[in-house]
């Protein structure tokens, strides 16, 4: 995150949307959509606004909103919520991470057991808390944790357990018997779960398991989601949590200075998605199921290894039977070569795991479907 000199390095979404806008390429890198989300969702949040939904809402969010994510949690899994006292709507995951962390961390002597490679913020958040950063490493090509490093991570030093399901960059969903471990070292060790769960709804063979949902599981998780992915709305930055009432009360006491409150009239819309018919969600897995598949067949065909992902918006490919030996290096010098942008797993890593992961690349697969096919028209010139 930091350069020798102290420097605060930008993230890598932001370089690499910067080299595809100054090459022309097409963007894999960023995960975000190329198209609108559901009609009706845009519609709500644009009433919201011609209607005077502008001002500061609500410290906890919307009524309206905290209903809808208790009816979802419950419609999906079975999850039953007090809408007023265990939800929380945060500035999208990305404040419901901080803050969590924010709230749950003592100080230097408390650690966060992480699964590496992991989305970068996580680090960033971790250093904010002042915990020490534990990892376990996730290996190609199906990223699953080993158990027996799991169980020798989790300690009573762990304060946090951070989960990501479906997982970012891998595309990975944990198995039955990772979530089973998870929860039983939890308990053991007296640790908390935070669960990052934004691509619950991009799952593509069968339903998401929350980890909340595990017995014994409720009482020490925060699961945190967003709108962003599953309503195509990432520049909203509407997400929430929810958890025991106890330590909702604790993440809100930072939300409340970090933020205070956030985006009023997108709130009712998010809501209006969240109550969405099943038939929607089922579509928005399958058309990413689709396009997934499409670009991991085109990668294969321009040379590189593939993981087959279980979920999320992105596809890792092994980029070391074209040549490479290092991702970073492939990565930057990509678009000018091929027209294409893609993102190294090395800037989801620690220094010590970036061995891990030295020819991998993350692609991203929420984009249309003939902009998939022309980039991977482009990355055939690898070949
Ligand atoms: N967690 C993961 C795993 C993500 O991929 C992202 C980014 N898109 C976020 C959190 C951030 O979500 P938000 O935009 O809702 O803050
Ligand atoms: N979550 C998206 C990704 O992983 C974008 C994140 C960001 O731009 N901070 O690509």
């Amino acid at each position: 995150l930091v350069d020798a000199d102290g420097t605060i390095r930008p993230t890598i979404f932001a370089e690499m949307s910067a080299l595809a806008a100054e090459t022309g390429a097409i963007n894999l890198g960023q995960g975000f959509p190329d198209e609108d989300g559901p009609t009706v969702v845009l519609e709500t949040a644009r009433r919201a606004i011609a209607d005077g939904v502008n001002q500061y809402p609500p410290g906890r969010g919307t009524s309206d909103l905290l209903h809808a994510i208790a009816e979802h949690q419950q419609r999906f899994y079975d999850i039953a919520l007090d809408p007023h006292r265990d939800i929380l709507v945060t500035a999208g995951a990305t404040e419901a991470l901080a803050a969590t962390l924010l709230a749950l961390i003592d100080g230097p002597d408390d650690e966060i057991v992480v699964f590496e490679p992991f989305y970068d913020a996580y680090a960033a958040a971790a250093a904010l808390s002042g915990a020490r950063l534990v990892t376990v490493p996730s290996r190609w090509p199906d990223f699953q944790p080993d158990l027996d490093e799991l169980s020798h991570a989790v300690t009573d030093r762990t304060r946090v357990i951070l989960v990501n399901d479906p997982h970012n960059p891998t595309g990975a969903v944990f198995s039955a018997e990772v979530r089973t471990e998870i929860v039983r070292l939890a308990e053991h060790h007296d640790a908390i779960i935070v669960t990052d769960e934004v691509y619950e709804h991009l799952v593509f063979d069968g339903r998401h398991v929350p980890i909340a949902s595990e017995p014994g599981a409720w009482s020490r998780t925060v699961t945190i989601s967003s709108g962003g992915k599953t309503f195509a709305t990432t520049g909203w930055k509407i997400g929430w949590l929810s958890g025991p009432a106890p330590l909702v009360d604790a993440i809100l006491a930072v939300k409340q200075y970090l933020t205070y409150v956030n985006g009023a009239p997108f709130q009712p819309a998010i809501a209006t998605g969240l109550r969405m018919p099943d038939d929607f969600f089922a579509s928005i897995a399958g058309a990413l199921r689709d396009k997934s598949a499409i670009l991991g067949a085109g990668l294969r065909a321009a040379g590189f290894d593939v993981s087959t992902p279980s979920g999320s918006y992105f596809t890792v490919a092994d980029a070391a039977p074209l040549g490479a030996t290092d991702a970073d290096e492939f990565c930057r010098a990509l678009p000018r070569r091929t027209g294409v942008v893609g993102i190294p797993l090395t800037a989801f890593s620690t220094p010590e795991g970036r061995s891990e992961v030295a020819t991998l690349v993350r692609f991203a697969a929420c984009k249309r479907t003939d902009v998939i096919e022309q980039a991977v028209g482009r990355l055939a010139l690898l070949r």
